[in-house]
């Protein structure tokens, strides 16, 4: 009895005095994250805790969509026709005309047959793998992308036993083709081989060459799944993202996936978009959708409006691309070495986490909010600021950003 309350005591005081451990080496090392706190709307200024008004150059809100009032009044909008919630799954009783509306217009957006939303693009990314992939399928993935494809791919992986797995150098089609080659010649490979890639890469801005990676899979007869998140409403023209950027067909791709979280209002959700019968099968099978919420109908409705302003005004998207010239000519001026790319992420390598984030502190009391990202985001040693723009910066923002870079320079890098 003693021995045994004595043994459950222990393993509770593990627990506790592990984690007490791993928040000192953290707060040692000067890798702690604290969070902001924003006491308003997203915006190109934003007021933060403690800090007062700050030229935001950190968020996803890359068209200005996130506070416009015809996106807020759709969600004011929204919230008073449907209620807080569906207070239910897609399959029992949660699908609105909210829902309907806005796969459709996401079908439209990208000119595919149809789309299926979920609550967030990580969701999304957790359902495309586990229910589209099959076992004897192998799924290649590009070892730069998103930790929830990385983790979508861990997941189907565990629960379709006999799906195989392979990571190719970032961006590199010869190592996409030789992991595919390699693949070919291995017995358990009997059914479909699918490729997924971000469109532009999170942490380094960088742009995934499409043409080069469909050439491949053809050769392959591969299935190409594209992740835009960060090229949604950004790259190419009309903002249709990372292929519109190359002047491909959307039916170049087979699959996207998508979040609503980022250019497109900036809420929350997420989408996959593509073939009917697929779209059919993940309402069938997709478990983060027949056992999790529906995207509520007020996101529902600010996000389509997003998307309709985004065909609407394709200026933003020309404003974006004139306020990254700026910004990134900005930070040059400054003396800093800015990863090249026509991407709205310009990250400034500094190398060292601690630096980064003692940088951007810096930054906040210079009235500018940059964050700082370091190991376990991203490599050791390959810690960076990640200066993000808007369509809703204006001239101001920008002068401001590279006034404080310029001080920043004097008192880091003598
Ligand atoms: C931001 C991001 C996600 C996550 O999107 P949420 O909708 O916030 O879950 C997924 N994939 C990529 C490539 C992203 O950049």
């Amino acid at each position: 009895m003693t021995t045994s309350s004595n043994a459950i005591a222990k393993t509770t005081e593990n627990f506790q005095g592990r984690t007490h451990e791993i928040l000192r080496q953290l707060q040692q090392n000067g890798q702690l994250k604290l969070l902001q706190t924003i006491e308003g709307p997203m915006d190109a200024t934003v007021k933060l805790r403690g800090y007062g008004d700050v030229a935001c150059f950190c968020s996803n809100n890359y068209l200005g969509l996130a506070n416009h009032p015809e996106v807020v009044q759709a969600g004011v909008d929204g919230l008073r026709k449907y209620g807080a919630g569906t207070a239910s799954v897609r399959f029992i009783c949660g699908t609105f005309d909210c829902h309907e509306t806005l796969e459709k217009t996401i079908a439209r957006f990208y000119g595919v047959e149809s789309s299926y939303s979920f609550t967030s693009c990580w969701n999304a990314n957790e359902a495309i793998f586990a229910t589209l992939c099959e076992p004897g399928d192998a799924v290649v993935s590009d070892e730069l992308n998103h930790a929830s494809i990385i983790d979508g791919i861990r997941l189907a992986v565990s629960i379709k036993k006999g799906l195989l797995r392979g990571v190719y150098k970032n961006g590199d089609a010869k190592s996409l083709a030789a992991k595919l080659e390699e693949l070919r010649a291995n017995p358990e490979l009997t059914g479909t081989l699918w490729v997924v890639t971000d469109g532009v890469f999170s942490m380094e801005g960088s742009v995934a060459n499409l043409p080069e990676l469909r050439a491949v899979c053809d050769r392959y007869g591969a299935m190409l799944i594209m992740d835009d998140s960060h090229g949604t409403g950004v790259m190419g023209a009309t903002g249709r993202g990372t292929h519109e950027h190359w002047n491909m067909p959307a039916t170049k791709i087979d699959y996207f996936t998508g979040t609503l979280g980022k250019a497109l209002g900036g809420g929350a959700g997420g989408y996959i978009a593509g073939s009917r019968e697929a779209m059919t099968l993940l309402v069938q099978r997709g478990r983060p959708t027949l056992f999790s919420n529906a995207l509520p109908a007020t996101i529902a409705c600010s996000a389509n409006r997003a998307i309709e302003i985004l065909e609407r005004e394709p200026q933003r998207v020309a404003k974006l691309r004139a306020n990254v010239a700026a910004v990134r000519a900005g930070i040059r001026k400054a003396g800093f070495t800015v990863l090249e790319s026509e991407t709205a992420i310009c990250p400034i390598i500094v190398h060292d986490t601690a630096k980064a984030i003692a940088m951007s502190r810096r930054l906040l009391e210079l009235g500018v909010f940059v964050i700082g990202f370091g190991f376990p985001v991203v490599p050791e040693g390959h810690a960076r600021l990640r200066v993000q723009v808007s369509a809703a910066h204006e001239q101001p923002h920008i002068d401001a950003l590279t006034n404080a870079l310029i001080k920043l320079k004097g008192e880091f890098d003598k």
